[in-house]
């Protein structure tokens, strides 16, 4: 839609969406690609997102080969301590309290067969909030039972115009209450694109979103105007 204002400039204003139609092919483009954390299992995959809180995914797949050498299992890790577990995490951030909880989780969940995938047990386990939770489920295969918002999905989202704001708990509960639960992959969809394409700053001219996206239109074409 194209606006005129009083001083004749040319106004782009984004267009009236329907998300639970717009977001498909987002969701079709990333569909089933595997979490940037490397893991052959769900207990690694588990551990992986414990570590990668305020991390980054490269610096926890780094180390990650020698933890799981020394600890292959939730069991072996319900047995370890404090001292056999800091030098292989100890460049980690908040390796101190990730420490505490790894140790706490595994005892509390014993073996690998163990490990729940519903929300509810996820969040329930230290270290583990909602996006850990989102993550762990649908790289598990297990039915959505939320959205994952993760620091990429802040990015993106209200840049699309699907949420506002920069809190992850509203921004999740608002892409909930806009696309039925069949769509909810769309929040790791958006991190996916965060990391490639909608960088802080967006690569619009090569991205898929850009007729639907609130900041292509407002910002963006406004801006090469
Ligand atoms: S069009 Fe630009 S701002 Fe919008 S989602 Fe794509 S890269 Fe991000």
């Amino acid at each position: 839609m194209i606006f005129i204002n009083l001083t004749s400039k040319i106004i782009i204003m984004p267009p009236k969406v329907n998300w639970p139609e717009a977001i498909k092919p987002l969701i079709k483009k990333y569909k089933g690609k595997k979490h940037p954390l490397d893991y052959e299992n769900t207990y690694q995959l588990l551990v992986g997102v414990v570590l990668s809180a305020q991390d980054s995914d490269k610096h926890i797949n780094q180390l990650s080969p020698k933890l799981f050498e020394a600890f292959p299992n939730m069991e072996a890790l319900s047995h370890c301590t404090p001292e056999t577990l800091f030098p292989l995490i100890g460049s980690v951030r908040n390796y101190a309290n990730k420490t505490k909880w790894l140790i706490a989780l595994a005892q509390k969940i014993q073996n690998d067969e163990n490990i729940p995938l519903t929300l509810d047990e996820l969040t329930a386990l230290p270290g583990i909030g909602r996006k850990s939770a989102n993550v762990i489920k649908r790289e598990a295969g297990a039915k959505a039972e939320g959205v994952v918002v993760d620091l990429h999905v802040v990015r993106v989202a209200p840049r699309l115009g699907i949420a506002t704001g920069s809190d992850p708990k509203k921004i999740e509960k608002q892409i909930m209450e806009t696309l039925p639960p069949e769509e909810w992959d769309a929040g790791m969809a958006m991190s996916f694109l965060g990391r490639e394409i909608c960088r802080p700053t967006p690569k619009c001219e090569i991205c898929l979103m850009k007729q639907v996206c609130n900041y292509y239109h407002t910002v963006f074409l406004n801006s090469s105007e």
